[in-house]
């Protein structure tokens, strides 16, 4: 692992708290040190600082993209405004943290951001998941439901594939998070909310997807006609 950080005190913090978790951190305290140092050390992942002697964090993001360089890269920044997080993810950074962030929080994130940059190995494709007229072929990334295909983004197809490959249980906000999203906040889970509301919207009436008060949702068979109204 990468960090680029020219505050001392806060690379220190980083480095303990990545250390503890068992990665390897290379440290590097400007801009064109950091760049070289992608090539030297061919880090898993970049975290960069955005305020940088030499080269900022932008220009480091965009030189590493420019060349090909596909290593995932999270934006550490004091800044605050909307604008800066949307130019780095823009710039092509996986994740940004902002300062001040728990270290917990950006040891989470890394450990997120990894996970997506590097799939598990599966032991081949997965077969397709049924429930009732629901169909979801992880394989192929299709949903059929009540013989219709429905479009999904990626973040709603992973939502629905765990409810149903969970089918019959009832999955709390915070374990949807942490698997779907793959960290889990208690600020974050009005974001479940939000993604389950348009799963429901594009699957219709009979979205095979119930809210279970207070606790969470779960995917279960409702057959047309049982009664329950809608959703
Ligand atoms: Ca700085």
């Amino acid at each position: 692992m990468l960090l680029v950080e020219d505050e001392a005190s806060i690379a220190d913090l980083v480095r303990l708290y990545l250390e503890r978790d068992g990665f390897r951190v290379v440290w590097r305290t400007d801009g064109p040190s950091g760049l070289a140092a992608v090539d030297a050390e061919r880090p898993r992942l970049v975290l960069l600082d955005l305020m940088l002697p030499g080269m900022d964090g932008f220009e480091v993001t965009r030189a590493l993209r420019q060349r090909g360089g596909r290593v995932p890269i999270i934006v550490v920044t004091a800044r605050e405004e909307e604008a800066d997080r949307v130019l780095g993810l823009e710039l092509g950074a996986d994740d940004y943290v902002t300062k001040p962030f728990s270290p917990r929080e950006l040891v989470a994130r890394v450990k997120a951001v990894l996970r997506r940059a590097e799939p598990e190995p599966e032991a081949g494709p997965e077969a397709p998941l049924h429930l009732g007229s629901l169909t979801v072929d992880p394989a192929r990334h299709e949903v059929v439901f009540e013989g219709r295909p429905v479009q999904l983004t990626a973040r709603e197809f992973e939502l629905l594939s765990y409810l149903v490959r969970n089918r019959g249980l009832v999955l709390t906000r915070d374990q949807i998070l942490e698997r779907v999203w793959g960290y889990s906040f208690p600020a974050d889970t009005r974001t479940v909310d939000v993604h389950i509301r348009q799963l429901r919207s594009k699957l219709g009436d009979h979205a095979p997807i119930l809210t279970i008060r207070g606790v969470g949702y779960k995917a279960d068979d409702r057959t047309p006609g049982a009664g329950s109204g809608g959703g």
